[in-house]
């Protein structure tokens, strides 16, 4: 039923070969900001390429300040700590996610708690929130309260999905005007944009991730991206275990964490940055292709926003039910083409079962029929 998918695929990446979901590239600078790396000893959590990495990331993205920290899950620890997020609070995100979002709110000992995503970008819905905030919760001295279970909600994190950007724009606008913070989770989303603005920047923070799949890749690594200096400067504060600075003593003032990004990722992560505009100019022209391939077809090839820039991290194909997903990734995979289908819902996880919950009929709908195909960038 699915062969011309298979076939489409094997032309574009040119293969008899299996086809992983996203492979990194490596043509550019790797080895030689690598090997250049080792021999100044430098390979640890100091050293010339963190910071370069962190000028660099903050120059491409627009944002005033980037923390490089060592995986993306520890970005967004860090951020919604240093937002104010403390133990017993809510957090509000989508239940269409990869774990490290939830997991993340749950180091701080916070309970996530799970509004809809829209159908249109599979990120945190502007309407559903709106809904939710309204009809769910209250504010109370310029706090909000949760009126079911009286605790406060002191953060919301979207997250775009596959990169392409939910309507960040409203989301930051109900937020504010509910006194909650935004820490975006942007691990999928680098080189996506609303309208010219690079997402991560529309709340307080911005997590991004450099793990082995994404866009870019250091091996494993994450960023803060954010233009308040003070959240900049405490990101980096607690992520080198809180030392004040000195020229030999030892002196920490608060928990801080050991979260730095070694320069030996940085080194990779700065060549790898070097690539970025070419790989997204190469994902979306392969994703212009999917797109006139699919347009004929029962299948809903998924593309950005108007008036938003997505990074096509992995292309996503919405199929008519999930017997019909089931089949497709059965066929797919069996022919080596590999497939993969979203996320099981956070909600229906054991660790978080017993979160509170807005109406989930979007995430239920986008679960049963969402299926991410070949996304690698094809070198010629
Ligand atoms: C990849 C990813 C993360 C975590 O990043 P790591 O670098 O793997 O820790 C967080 N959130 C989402 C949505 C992701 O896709």
């Amino acid at each position: 039923m699915f062969k011309d998918t298979i076939d489409f695929i094997r032309g574009q990446f040119k293969t008899d070969a299996f086809i992983p979901l996203h492979e990194p590239r490596f043509i550019g600078n790797e080895k030689k900001y690598l090997n250049d790396c080792i021999d100044s000893t430098f390979v640890s959590s100091v050293g010339a390429y963190v910071d370069k990495f962190e000028k660099d990331l903050a120059e491409i993205t627009g944002a005033k300040y980037a923390v490089a920290i060592v995986n993306g899950t520890a970005a967004l620890q860090v951020g919604l700590r240093i937002c104010g997020v403390e133990e017993g609070d809510e957090v509000i995100t989508q239940p269409l996610t990869f774990i490290a979002t939830c997991n993340a709110i749950s180091y701080l000992g916070a309970h996530s708690v799970f509004v809809d995503v829209d159908k249109d970008t599979l990120g945190l819905g502007y309407k559903e929130l709106k809904k939710f905030l309204e009809e769910e919760t209250n504010v109370r001295d310029g706090v909000c309260y949760n009126n079911t279970t009286g605790r406060k909600i002191s953060a919301c994190v979207p997250m775009h999905s596959f990169g392409f950007p939910c309507d960040i724009e409203g989301i930051a606008k109900l937020c504010k005007a509910h006194h909650i913070a935004v820490i975006e989770d942007s691990a999928e989303s680098l080189g996506s944009y609303v309208g010219e603005k690079h997402t991560g920047l529309f709340g307080k923070v911005g997590a991004i991730s450099f793990n082995g799949n994404k866009v870019i890749t250091c091996g494993g690594g994450g960023a803060i991206i954010t233009d308040d200096e003070d959240l900049a400067k405490m990101a980096k504060h607690l992520t080198t275990t809180a030392k004040i600075a000195h020229k030999w003593e030892y002196r920490h003032d608060y928990t801080g964490y050991n979260y730095r990004m070694p320069n030996l990722n940085a080194a990779l992560a700065c060549a790898q940055l070097e690539q970025l505009e070419n790989f997204l100019n190469k994902k979306r022209a392969l994703a212009d292709k999917y797109k006139t391939f699919y347009s004929n077809k029962d299948i809903n090839f998924l593309t950005e926003r108007a008036g938003t820039t997505a990074n096509y991290w992995l292309m996503t194909v919405v199929l008519k039910d999930r017997s019909t997903r089931d089949q497709f990734l059965e066929e797919t995979n069996s022919a080596g083409v590999m497939t993969r289908p979203a996320w099981t819902l956070m909600n229906k996880l054991d660790m978080y079962k017993d979160a509170f919950c807005g109406d989930l009929s979007n995430s239920e709908w986008a679960e049963d029929r969402v299926v991410n195909i070949s996304s690698s960038v094809i070198i010629k």
